[in-house]
């Protein structure tokens, strides 16, 4: 079980449950990063006495350093204060909660210096699995989901011999936009994009959530970190997110993990596996509930979904370019440049147009090859 933990992007969604989880039991918290929300940092950093903090944005990190110069917490800032937050000596664990392949060198530096991983970064994994897989084997530390589905796996896991697993049926809400048609889609706004009907989450994972490039992202995710195929995982559509994922076993039993959509149960499992302790999240009420449903997904509608399957069959580095799309076209979605089905389009594009790499992939490929997609991308719009 973690004791003491530095929390990545712990002024975002994920990172003030994961405080929850901290502060209802005892967890020390030895870090804390944010890009430039110092107004919550600080009351964070108040409230946790780290022994320092970071932000990513260098004017803010200096107007932070002055808030906090009546207590014992440094302040640092940049990447570099990242990596420092990432590697912070006295920790034994490390969530990352940054949103996006901002992540993945912070995880990988985490990997290096022998701390366990609680991820919900899940671009970590999407850019860079086989770096960061090849980084865990080879320092022995653990890596634990924190994403939702990849917690329930996990979870569903346990206790199953090795080698008795059929395939991995990951659920997916639907996201804002379930049911509709191309059609409906054209014209949708941001705020129809961002009202997600079970969970609340940050800007970005709430669009990949209503473009279901959230579960594409998923399913790279998944083939990390249980070691298998595209083929080997199915995707269905859950509307009440109460189901977080399920395993097929070779006897075609079924094993599934339920609750409430609480984030704070997948966190505090990463965190106190495999300890099972009072959380902050409810009970379920069945009676309440009464109903779960199930669909296939539309592949055609949502064609992130089938992208990203595509990227994992490819292999090599076009998951790396289908995230690195997928982040410039939903940042351009939230500031209204694109269209909601452009996003799409763009994903699909970059995808399409990638000319490949054989070999083996090193972290500066990983890099690169985001960047040069970033760049291609902004170009066309
Ligand atoms: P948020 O946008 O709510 O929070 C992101 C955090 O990262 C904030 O602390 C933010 O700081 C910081 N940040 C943003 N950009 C950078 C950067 N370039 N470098 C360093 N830090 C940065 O995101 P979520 O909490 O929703 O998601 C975090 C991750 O967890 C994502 O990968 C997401 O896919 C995954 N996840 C989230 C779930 C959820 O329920 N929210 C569920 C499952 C997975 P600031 O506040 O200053 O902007
Ligand atoms: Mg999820």
């Amino acid at each position: 079980m973690a004791s003491k933990i530095s929390v990545l992007g712990s002024t975002g969604s994920i990172g003030t449950q994961t405080l929850d989880v901290a502060r209802m039991h005892d967890l020390k918290v030895t870090a804390l990063t944010a890009n430039s929300n110092i107004e919550l940092l600080e009351r964070q950093a108040r409230e946790f006495h780290p022994k320092m903090v970071a932000v990513l944005d260098l004017g803010a990190a200096a107007q932070l350093k002055i808030a906090l110069k009546d207590t014992d917490t440094e302040v640092f800032c940049g990447e570099e204060g990242i990596k420092m937050a990432a590697t912070e000596e006295s920790c034994d664990t490390v969530v990352n909660a940054i949103v996006g392949v901002a992540g993945l060198v912070p995880t990988l530096e985490a990997i290096k210096a022998g701390k366990n991983i609680a991820l919900a970064n899940k671009e970590t994994l999407v850019a860079g699995g086989s770096i960061v897989m090849k980084a865990v084997r080879e320092s022995g530390v653990k890596l634990y989901p924190v994403d939702s589905e990849h917690s329930a796996i996990f979870q569903c896991l346990q206790g199953c011999p090795e080698n008795s697993l059929k395939r991995i049926i990951l659920t997916a809400s639907g996201g804002s936009f379930f049911g509709k048609t191309r059609e409906e889609l054209r014209n949708v706004s941001v705020k129809q994009a961002l009202s997600h009907p079970n969970w609340s989450m940050g800007a970005k994972i709430t669009v990949d959530s209503a473009t279901m490039m959230n579960k594409g992202l998923e399913v790279i995710e998944a083939s990390w970190l249980f070691d298998c195929d595209d083929k080997d995982i199915d995707v269905v559509i859950h509307r009440e997110s109460i189901i977080h994922s399920m395993i097929l076993l070779k006897d075609n039993a079924v094993i599934a993990q339920l609750g409430v959509p609480d984030m704070r149960i997948p966190i505090q499992y990463a965190l106190t596996y495999p300890e099972r302790l009072p959380s902050p999240a409810a009970e379920p009420d069945f009676a309440d509930i009464a109903e779960m449903s199930f669909y296939k997904p539309d592949y055609n509608t949502f064609a992130c979904l089938a992208v990203c399957r595509q990227a994992l069959r490819k292999g090599g580095l076009y998951p790396t370019v289908a995230n690195a799309a997928n982040e410039v076209a939903v940042d351009m979605f939230l500031r209204e440049k694109i269209k909601f089905l452009d996003i799409a389009d763009i994903v699909t594009e970059a995808v399409a147009s990638f000319g490949g790499k054989s070999g083996n992939i090193t972290l500066d490929d990983i890099l690169q090859t985001d960047k040069e997609t970033r760049i291609r991308v902004k170009n066309k719009y």
